[in-house]
């Protein structure tokens, strides 16, 4: 097993040690199949880091191991279109409501005819249609480039599973198209939705997403470079969504029983965020029905518990 080598002894190591030996044995859920892609990926294995707003990280377990971020870039490229087009606009085209719908129906706000939230398929979609008419062809390297800096190493696209989306995902294609029926895309709906399917197919590692956390909690800027990744009052506004339509159908359990802005996404990652305190990242590919990394959502449940992150714990 890889394992990353920290101070050893302090009490957030022994933590996270503990953490891996309470949720390794569970073998419970199932690799999403769905897209072909994300069938490969090794189902044992399992990765959590802590990454601080000061600038000091922790990990345990395969946290060097890679997989593609997909849903979890819902959350960052909405907090770079809250930064490129503005607040106003952006609602104006997408809401903040959570839907209780899994990420991937084909369900609008009947009031406002809006996609629901940024962080389903079809609110994530929008966001990259504005971002791709904002931006032209150049909107990918733009996404690639602000994701690399916030988890502080350079990111790659990983073909393999872009292909294998491109090639399966007929149904993010009819969301598109009937976002350009009702006239909240484009007609580029088409370059949306190869937008959406690169930008899912980021691969990053559990330290990368304990690093993205960070620098979300930190403002915007990563803690580890100095560098300002993300505008601060977008990044307000993308935790304040994060906090209550991160999680799929299971967005208000999460909230009940973790109590901090978070995203998951199907390739095993879930993204925690303590304000101004802590990124967390958890890789372990097997989900359970809601789409939710399994030994992930222990592995946080455990965390809160223990260091009191809940955002309304009395202590
Ligand atoms: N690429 C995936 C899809 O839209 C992202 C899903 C996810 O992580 N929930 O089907």
């Amino acid at each position: 097993m890889e394992t990353s080598g920290h101070p050893t002894g302090s009490y957030v190591d022994q933590l996270l040690r503990n953490i891996h030996a309470l949720v390794i044995g569970d073998n419970s859920g199932e690799l999403a199949s769905y897209i072909p892609g994300l069938a490969n990926a090794d189902p044992d294995q399992f990765g959590v880091a802590i990454a601080t707003a000061n600038g000091k990280l922790y990990s345990f377990g395969n946290v060097d191991a890679k997989f593609t971020i997909q849903s979890i870039s819902k959350a960052l490229t909405y907090c770079l279109v809250l930064e490129i087009k503005g607040r106003r606009d952006v609602f104006a085209r997408v809401g903040v409501e959570p839907s209780g719908d899994p990420f991937n129906a084909i369900e609008f706000d009947p009031r406002t005819s809006r996609p629901y939230n940024p962080m389903v398929n079809a609110g994530a979609i929008t966001v990259a249609g504005i971002l791709r008419d904002e931006l032209g062809r150049d909107a990918f390297d733009f996404i690639l480039t602000r994701f690399s800096e916030a988890a502080g190493r350079p990111l790659e696209l990983n073909e393999e599973v872009y292909l294998s989306e491109a090639r399966t995902g007929h149904r993010n294609r009819a969301i598109g198209h009937l976002l350009l029926g009702m006239g909240a895309l484009s007609d580029r709906c088409e370059d949306a939705v190869d937008l959406y399917f690169r930008q899912c197919s980021i691969d990053v590692d559990t330290l990368s997403l304990a690093t993205i956390g960070a620098t979300l909690a930190n403002l915007g800027e990563n803690p580890f470079t100095g560098k300002q990744v993300f505008d601060v009052s977008a990044v307000r506004d993308t935790l304040a969504v994060m906090f209550t339509c991160g999680m799929y159908d299971y967005a208000g359990n999460w909230a009940f029983d973790v109590g901090v802005p978070a995203k998951s996404g199907v390739g095993g990652g879930i993204l925690g965020i303590v304000n101004r305190q802590l990124g967390i990242g958890t890789y372990s590919p097997r989900l359970d029905r809601n789409g939710n990394s399994v030994r992930g959502l222990t592995a946080f449940k455990a965390l809160s518990d223990e260091l009191g992150l809940h955002a309304f714990d009395p202590t």
